[in-house]
């Protein structure tokens, strides 16, 4: 019998969930000296390849993290586009144009990793920092009090109380703490084409190109040849009726009826999904002491990759502010989460909406991506962290370029690195240094390296917070 053990345990920060949101916001904790327990439902770490697109934006975050070697590493660009049609020469084309690094974007492309590979990355880089996550402990309810939220979680031998100044909930599209805390799921669930997903050993198919076929009766069946694994990622339409056979013989048998060459077949399958397009996003993303970020916020069909790059940027943007106010800054700096994020969030879900309606209705030229996507261009202009006034080139608000600056030993650094950690930054644009207090780092440019001049600070999520005249 399960033993109920109302041993209690304090921390500042409960984070629910360790799929990319929760380890991003782990991680971020740990950097900062924040107390914060990371738990997750599942016994061991998840083994599916699902999100595979790393956004440029993400990249960004990730070199602040310490963790976008290893990402490069193991990460590959997406390969060309094949459409086979029987009985005509495939044709191939790119998702997207393949861009050169530049001073400003030293991270143009998106790139391909498997969800879990990331995850990997992510929970080394916790470890690294002392961090960890508790595998086989769910939260199963949660009591909002004035000054924290009291909260049961139940593991295998029993359940235990948590109390925590503030619980995050990163636990996915069915967040248990977003239905527990009363908000609401609007939107919809389109009568539209799912797709059956899955990672697949396959024999006789070359890993150049991501292939795609389509059946007679119009089933669209794609093979990805995944980096840092052997397998495919098999994707395969399912019309909204119908309840699809997962096993390995009739998976199989998708590949007869899209006329595929018979050399290629499925040896074995290491998971399998069912996915259904919902476009859904929370009424809220926040309850007094509790936060909801990623798919617990916000559900997106597959298209355009980005569930995943917008579920990391907002455990990017919550994390700072959470050490600040648990710090002792304002409270309200905690309603900008919302302010910043929710507009973003609804911007992405119209845009995936719409990519997977067109993917559905058009088919293969509906594949191609452009800068939308890569989420460089998104920027929190003319909220309320926002001050001062910049050019045309950079304003308060935008995602902050790297380029080359002098810090405080006068040595010549990119920006990028400089902005690495959980520290704010001030970039003096020709203007003379001053000092700056909370671990604030320093550095100087010209005024024509990002097209400004004057005193810029940079927010620790490496958005620009405010362009003055004076320091
Ligand atoms: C086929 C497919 C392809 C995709 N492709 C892309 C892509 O290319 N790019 C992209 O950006 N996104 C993509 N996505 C979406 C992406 O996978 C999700 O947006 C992403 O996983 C969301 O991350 P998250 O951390 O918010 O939630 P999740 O990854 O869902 O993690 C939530 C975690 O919380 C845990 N949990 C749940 N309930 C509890 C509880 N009560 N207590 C403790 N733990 C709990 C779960 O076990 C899980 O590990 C794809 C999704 C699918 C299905």
């Amino acid at each position: 019998m399960a033993r109920t053990d109302f041993s209690q345990t304090d921390c500042d920060v409960l984070i629910v969930g360790a799929g990319p949101a929760g380890l991003t916001l782990a991680i971020d904790m740990a950097r900062r000296g924040v107390s914060a327990l990371l738990i997750e439902k599942r016994a061991t770490p998840a083994l599916a390849s699902k999100g595979k697109g790393i956004q440029p934006r993400s990249l960004e975050v990730f070199h602040n993290l310490g963790v976008i070697d290893n990402v490069m590493a193991e990460g590959r660009p997406y390969p060309r586009l094949r459409f086979h049609e029987a009985g005509s020469v495939p044709s191939d084309f790119d998702m997207m144009a393949i861009k050169e690094p530049t001073r400003a974007v030293p991270y143009p492309n998106t790139i391909m990793l498997p969800q879990w590979a990331l995850e990997n990355i992510l929970r080394a880089r916790l470890a690294a920092l002392g961090g960890r996550v508790q595998f086989g402990t769910s939260l199963v309810w949660l009591e909002p009090r004035a000054d924290h939220v009291r909260v049961t979680v139940e593991e295998a031998d029993g359940t235990r109380i948590v109390t925590a100044k503030y619980v995050v909930g990163a636990d996915g599209g069915h967040s248990t703490v977003r239905q527990l805390s009363g908000i609401a799921l609007i939107g919809d669930s389109p009568n539209l084409d799912g797709m059956i997903v899955a990672d697949v050993m396959v024999d006789g198919l070359d890993r150049d190109f991501w292939h795609f076929w389509k059946s007679q009766a119009g089933r669209a069946v794609g093979l990805c040849p995944l980096t840092a694994t052997e397998h495919f990622q098999l994707t395969a339409s399912i019309s909204p009726e119908e309840q699809p056979d997962l096993t390995l013989h009739a998976l199989n048998a998708l590949l007869e009826e899209a006329e595929v060459d018979p050399a290629v077949h499925f040896q074995h399958v290491d998971w399998v999904s069912v996915f259904r397009p919902n476009i859904r996003m929370a009424e809220t993303f926040r309850k007094d002491r509790v936060f909801i970020v990623g798919d617990a916020a916000h559900v997106h069909p597959s298209a355009g990759a980005q569930g995943m790059n917008t579920s990391v940027q907002d455990a990017f943007n919550l994390g700072w502010k959470l050490a600040a106010v648990l710090g002792g800054a304002e409270a309200a700096l905690l309603d900008t989460f919302e302010e910043e994020r929710f507009p973003v969030a609804a911007d992405v879900l119209e845009r995936s909406g719409k990519l997977y309606r067109d993917g559905v209705a058009r088919g293969s030229t509906s594949m191609r991506r452009g800068d939308d996507e890569q989420q460089l261009l998104l920027n929190y202009r003319g909220t309320s962290l926002c001050a001062g006034e910049g050019s045309d080139t950079l304003q308060p608000g935008d995602r902050m370029p790297d380029g080359m600056v002098t810090d405080g030993s006068g040595m010549e650094r990119r920006l990028f690195d400089v902005m690495s950690g959980p520290h704010a930054t001030l970039l003096c644009a020709g203007v003379p240094s001053v000092t700056a207090g909370n671990g604030t780092r320093i550095v100087l440019s010209d005024a024509d390296e990002f097209g400004v001049t004057g005193y810029i600070s940079i927010r620790p999520d490496m958005y620009v917070g405010s362009i003055s005249p004076h320091s």
